[in-house]
């Protein structure tokens, strides 16, 4: 029965159409749920993902620092979309630690994990010949890993992997370790199929000699690499290195050594030399990929001063690439890697036709193919890519007729593209193949900001600790670095950041 005082209230309301138009509207839109990071304190807090203003943001609340937001995605249809395109991940063959405390506190990786490792990382030093402003590293300058020590750590990862995909040799600046080499060697016999080294390339534009080293023992190098403008290089890494940079290439190509670039993209710095670093790779003979990386605020660069809903996200980092390439390559080239979680990285294959024009292999390989290529796995199977891309060029040579593209100068692209690849099969020439398959990838890092439980969950890349103990990247680097573990060998993760900073908090 509705009472005296409703019946008052529903003749006073507002009965006309516009009347309840002007009703005011929510301001965004509901999402959904995850547990996030106060980007004060770095406790667990409850976080909302919403829509708003046609971008989607995470809305979080800590008890002690109350609301705080950050921008996810500049694109609210691709995040959807990539949401739903999530694949089942493949777990690893054992775990490293139990659940205990939940997520992030049990890493190791523990059996909530949502994928297996298809990059293990192991930091070879704290030494580092650089001070960028921009180190999420915080390098020491304490301490070598030792070669015993790696081999344990080594043959841990391979036992929960069977065989590791991919292992980077990291740091600080990892070419300073006087037992590198010898590091990759160990590692190519012992079960990994590929070995980077991330590096600076100060060394590798000095030393030719090591460089031919490094290519007798096939690594392929991780190479910074923030674009063509000096200024850019005194702002981001502290002083001009592009000559370093350009002769550094020069050596690796001399040997032919592989190389994936590695442009850290500041917002309004460099990111309008997109374009011209997507040129370099499809002019090298030896650049196999290039990695953009949006830049994330850990270690130096945490505290500086930002704008958490004006950071650059995945999405706006597509964006730039199709500007920065004049619509050549477009945002639906871009694929959702289902390997982590789609909100940590895109793809796009490119094929070069004689004449270098690049292709994306999204317009005539079926995208949905791609996803369970890369379902679990971060690096170009070349073979593999030879037979997909076979297939589809057999299908559009009996269907007679070139797949719906763009205009007429990629239609000749693909023409010629065709002949390529028939004339590869036609030879089972794999390896002129394979030389042409290129890779634009974006990996956007989580920092305190951004930090998302269940993009920390289906984390690939791994970093191994020397207890042989394995942390997603992020986790690491926002939560357990200086935990003690890689100094000391300590077998806890017991000191980790947020216990560091509530001490700082209690002492102040
Ligand atoms: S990130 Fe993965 S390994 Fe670490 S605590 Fe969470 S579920 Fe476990
Ligand atoms: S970003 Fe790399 S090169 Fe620069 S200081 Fe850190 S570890 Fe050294
Ligand atoms: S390292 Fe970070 S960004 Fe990359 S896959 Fe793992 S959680 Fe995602």
């Amino acid at each position: 029965m509705i009472d005296q005082e409703t019946r008052r209230a529903c003749r006073a309301a507002p009965k006309t159409a516009q009347a309840r138009l002007e009703r005011e509207q929510a301001k965004h839109m509901y999402y959904g749920l995850t547990n996030a990071l106060c980007p004060t304190c770095l406790q667990l807090v409850r976080a909302q993902i919403l829509i708003r203003d046609e971008k989607v943001i995470m809305r979080k609340y800590c008890p002690e620092h109350g609301h705080s937001e950050v921008l996810v995605s500049s694109d609210v249809d691709w995040f959807t979309k990539s949401i739903n395109s999530i694949k089942p991940g493949e777990r690893p063959l054992s775990f490293g630690t139990a659940v205990n405390r939940g997520c992030p506190y049990d890493c190791g990786l523990c059996p909530d994990h949502q994928q297996h490792t298809c990059v293990a990382q192991i930091e070879v030093t704290n030494y580092c010949n650089l001070d960028c402003p921009i180190c999420y590293a915080e390098n020491r300058a304490t301490w070598f890993l030792d070669i015993e020590r790696y081999k344990f750590m080594l043959r841990e990862a391979v036992k929960r992997e069977g065989v590791l995909n991919q292992l980077n040799l990291t740091g600080g600046e990892p070419t300073l370790h006087p037992q590198i080499v010898e590091m990759v060697k160990i590692a190519r016999k012992n079960r990994v199929s590929m070995v980077l080294i991330n590096t600076n390339g100060l060394r590798l534009a000095e030393d030719d000699d090591f460089v031919r080293q490094l290519a007798d023992a096939r690594a392929a190098i991780y190479l910074s690499f923030d674009g063509f403008d000096p200024e850019v290089y005194k702002t981001i890494r502290g002083e001009d290195l592009l000559g370093k940079k350009l002769q550094a290439l020069e050596k690796l190509e001399k040997y032919n050594v592989p190389v994936v670039l590695v442009p850290a993209i500041y917002k309004g710095l460099n990111d309008h030399e997109i374009g011209p670093m997507i040129k370099l790779l499809t002019e090298s003979k030896n650049i196999v990929t290039i990695q953009l990386q949006p830049l994330f605020y850990v270690g130096s660069c945490e505290e500086e001063e930002l704008n958490p809903l004006e950071k650059l996200t995945l999405t706006e980092t597509i964006d730039l690439v199709e500007k920065g390439t004049d619509g050549a390559i477009k945002k639906s080239d871009f694929m959702y890697v289902p390997c982590h979680h789609p909100m940590c990285g895109t793809v796009c294959y490119l094929l070069l036709d004689e004449k270098n024009n690049a292709v994306p292999l999204t317009r005539f390989v079926d995208p949905n193919l791609y996803l369970d290529y890369i379902k679990n796995r971060p690096w170009v199977d070349r073979q593999e890519l030879f037979n997909l891309t076979r297939g589809a060029v057999e299908k559009i040579a009996s269907a007679a007729a070139i797949p719906d593209m763009a205009g007429g100068t990629v239609e000749e692209n693909i023409e010629q593209i065709i002949g390529l690849v028939s004339d590869c099969c036609a030879t089972n020439n794999t390896r002129k193949f394979r030389n042409r398959i290129k890779q634009i990838s974006i990996h956007a890092f989580m920092d305190k900001y951004c930090w998302d439980q269940q993009r920390a969950q289906k984390c690939c890349v791994h970093v191994i600790l020397p207890t042989g103990r394995m942390i997603s990247f992020c986790n690491y680097n926002n939560l357990h670095r200086y935990a003690g573990s890689a100094i000391t060998y300590d077998n806890q993760i017991g000191i980790n950041r947020m216990k560091i900073r509530s001490r700082q908090r209690t002492n102040t």
